[in-house]
């Protein structure tokens, strides 16, 4: 079984503690667990399974490597999302992540906007030049400003932050957004938790606020692509929906722009809005380039593609404990492919593993998974001696991912 990895998205979401990272993780899941559910049954059972499956999830949030389901334009994407330590103590945790991740989801709070974690992990996340979105939760809370939040973006981090919505109704009557790229208004439905959304004209006080933050959209994307350029000076409306995704995307991917959202995930506002854009403009291991290591015999350069085909490389990411499966090893697998059951060298312990099962976390429960590939993240278990950090490989073809000095998050200000 080989994946299409153009519908594969490696993230992690980034946020200084008490953002809303949990709450938001939550609803991914439960909207992951629903879209299940809604193949097999009818809608009516989601509240029920959702307390159900509350427990269990509690477990998941908690886990090195998330994998959720997502369907975005009649395709089906495969989202796997590695925790990302939020406290400036897990530096070096947060490099790792940075590393196996492909593309990040930063959130803030509408309140208190740029906090001193945001300021650390974004710098960190420079020095990779991770691709991001920024996402400004508890826009329901009294004093959020999603403005202000862009604003300091820009400012605190530097950045070239660029909304994509503006927040129709504010605190107790915050239900929506003005969608800028589509030019129209989109209410979350409430009855199904904010997984779907009803489209409604732009208020009228909101027309002109429109018009102004469309201009300052179209402007940030053409200024990245030259055809666009000039249509925006001779026809702007001609532009669509689709020349703007495009050039979106390519700037994202270039960390040149970051497009901003928002919502409250506490209410069931606009997380499902923020992972359409997480298929529409991150990332797939595909967009990223070709990873590096080193022969450890002939100490030579090695460059690996993400393939199957190619000779098998992972690295080893986080070791941890599951209630329900034992010792885990979470590894993000670069290239080739490992089968349960077979045998992988370790770079570091010069020494070989039996992996005696793969696992990928779900919202309800762990997968056991024939074989991972290029481009993907899972859980083996069965081995011996596998730290943080490790290289696992083909014997034949050995490989070193990881030296260990990662880049100084005080120096490489934005
Ligand atoms: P984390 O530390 O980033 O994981 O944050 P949590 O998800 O645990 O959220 C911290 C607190 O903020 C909790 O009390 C949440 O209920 C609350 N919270 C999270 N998202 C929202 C939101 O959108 N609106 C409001 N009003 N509260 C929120």
């Amino acid at each position: 079984m080989s994946r299409d990895l153009k519908f594969t998205r490696n993230i992690g979401i980034a946020a200084h503690i008490d953002a809303g990272k949990t709450t938001t993780t939550e609803r991914i899941l439960f909207y992951s667990g629903v879209n299940h559910k809604l193949g097999e049954t009818h809608e009516g059972s989601a509240t029920t399974d959702w307390m159900a499956q509350e427990q269990e999830r509690g477990i998941t949030i908690t886990s090195a490597a998330v994998t959720v389901g997502w369907k975005y334009r009649d395709n089906q994407y495969h989202i796997n999302i590695i925790d990302t330590p939020g406290h400036v103590d897990f530096t070096v945790e947060v490099n790792r992540s940075l590393r196996v991740l492909d593309g990040l989801v930063f959130l803030f709070s509408a309140v208190d906007g740029v906090e001193p974690q945001s300021e650390t992990n974004w710098r960190l996340a420079n020095n990779y030049n991770v691709p991001r979105i920024g996402f400004v939760n508890k826009m329901d809370r009294s004093g959020a400003d999603f403005l202000k939040v862009v604003g300091q973006v820009r400012e605190m981090l530097g950045s070239h932050a660029v909304p994509l919505q503006l927040p129709i109704g504010s605190e107790d009557t915050f239900k929506g957004v003005v969608d800028l790229i589509n030019n129209r208004g989109i209410v979350w439905n409430t009855e199904d938790k904010g997984m779907t959304f009803t489209e409604v004209p732009i208020p009228d006080e909101l027309l002109e606020e429109t018009a102004v933050w469309r201009e300052k959209l179209l402007e940030a994307v053409a200024d990245y692509d030259e055809t666009l350029m000039e249509k925006f000076f001779d026809d702007p409306d001609s532009i669509t929906e689709r020349e703007i995704l495009d050039a979106l995307r390519a700037a994202t991917l270039d960390a040149k722009i970051v497009p901003m959202v928002c919502g409250s995930s506490f209410k069931n506002k606009g997380v499902q809005t923020m992972l359409d854009y997480v298929m529409e403009l991150l990332p797939s291991p595909l967009d990223v380039e070709a990873i590096e290591g080193t022969n450890p015999k002939t100490e030579e350069v090695v460059v690996r593609k993400p393939d199957v085909k190619e000779p098998f490389a992972a690295l080893a990411f986080k070791i941890a404990t599951d209630p329900f499966v034992g010792r885990l090893c979470f590894i993000r697998v670069y290239s080739g492919n490992l089968e349960a059951g077979s045998y992988v060298y370790n770079t570091r312990s010069d020494n070989k593993e039996r992996i005696s099962r793969i696992f990928q976390m779900h919202a309800n429960k762990q997968n056991a998974i024939p074989n991972v590939g290029a481009g993907d993240i899972a859980a083996v278990v069965g081995f011996k001696d596998i730290k943080t950090g490790d290289t696992l490989c083909d014997e034949k073809n050995p490989i070193v991912l990881e030296s260990m000095d990662f880049p100084d998050p005080v120096i490489g200000l934005a």
